[in-house]
């Protein structure tokens, strides 16, 4: 008996053990994330320029729009602008399957893998890598056999590899192609993550302003406008993508959302006035659209934003174009 005890105790003492290392972690990775912030002012991209037509087609999110589709807590967005064909994450694959999701919406829309000539990855997190196996092997993988990507650039927001694309780690804001450009990474401290670099791609259509397609959105709403703002002298027409705002229960009965991936402890909710606050900032930048990703809020924060923000919301569902043009 007195064996099982100084078990019983051991496991409690490492456990408390651990639970301290990774709150401190956190609170060292959160230092670092504020000064980077701080310290990084980017250079303005003067000369982005424009495209005639932005269409975003959500190739996995958790909503689809009809039954055939497969939904997932994850992202991948075909964002076609100007001759640019270009994968916006590539979902999550939680069951590493062959075809994925990703692939099976892809077959269903239409859309052939050789038409896309980029990849970007806004974050190194399994929801927009493909999974836990990519998580593993530091990779993005589209579905649970090698797809071959040789003929796709893929712009990685840090070091990860690739068995056959061309990988190019764009910490700093880039020009892609002509009206488009990744704002480069923003650091957030995510416990039990690290320290998540996530950046967001940005389209100019022309008579119309940026649009913002965002992953996650660990960065924070405000911070993503803010570089913005200090990246260009356009106007910010629209924001589509998650936001991370998982208030409520909702859908998930258990939602690991609501504990990890808040840039907060554990023990530290995302309260309701947090998102109403942010709804009211993004308001503020007289934004003509914005879609929210129900991969990472929850059903209570998209019913906000639906009410504040009225025929300018878009809703983001799997097979559901969202197009901008002049
Ligand atoms: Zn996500
Ligand atoms: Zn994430």
């Amino acid at each position: 008996m007195k064996i099982i005890a100084y078990v019983i105790l051991g496991v409690l003492v490492l456990g408390l053990l651990g639970f301290t290392v990774s709150v401190r972690s956190f609170s060292k990775n959160k230092e670092i994330a504020e000064a980077s912030w701080n310290e990084y002012r980017p250079e303005k991209i003067a000369n982005l320029g424009t495209v005639k037509e932005l269409k975003i087609m959500p190739l996995i999110d958790y909503y689809t729009s009809n039954d055939t589709l497969s939904g997932e807590p994850g992202v991948s967005y075909l964002v076609s602008a100007g001759d640019k064909k270009i994968m916006f994450d590539v979902g999550f694959n939680m069951e590493n399957e062959h075809p994925s999701p990703l692939l099976r919406n892809m077959n269903q829309l239409g859309v052939d893998i050789k038409e896309i000539d980029t990849i970007v990855i806004s974050h190194n997190h399994v929801d927009h890598t493909g999974g836990i196996q990519a998580k593993k092997q530091d990779t993005f993988l589209l579905s649970g056999e090698e797809i071959d990507l040789s003929h796709v650039k893929a712009l990685v927001p840090e070091k990860m590899v690739h068995s056959t694309a061309e990988v190019e780690v764009t910490p700093k804001p880039k020009k892609i192609a002509d009206g488009i450009a990744t704002i480069g990474t923003i650091d957030r401290a995510i416990w039990g993550m690290g320290l998540t670099s996530e950046q967001a791609l940005v389209v100019n259509v022309e008579g119309k302003g940026l649009v913002l397609v965002v992953g996650c959105g660990h960065q924070k709403a405000a911070r993503i406008l803010e570089r913005t703002r200090e990246l260009f002298d356009v106007p910010i027409y629209g924001v589509i993508g998650g936001l991370h705002y998982p208030v409520e229960e909702s859908r998930m009965k258990f939602n690991m959302q609501k504990i990890i991936g808040t840039g907060k402890l554990p023990w530290q909710k995302i309260e309701q006035q947090e998102v109403l606050e942010a709804a009211a900032e993004l308001d503020k930048t007289n934004l003509s659209m914005i879609g929210i990703s129900a991969h990472d809020s929850c059903d209570w924060t998209l019913d906000k934003f639906r009410e504040l923000f009225r025929e300018r919301y878009v809703d983001i569902m799997v097979g559901k174009e969202i197009s901008v043009a002049r």
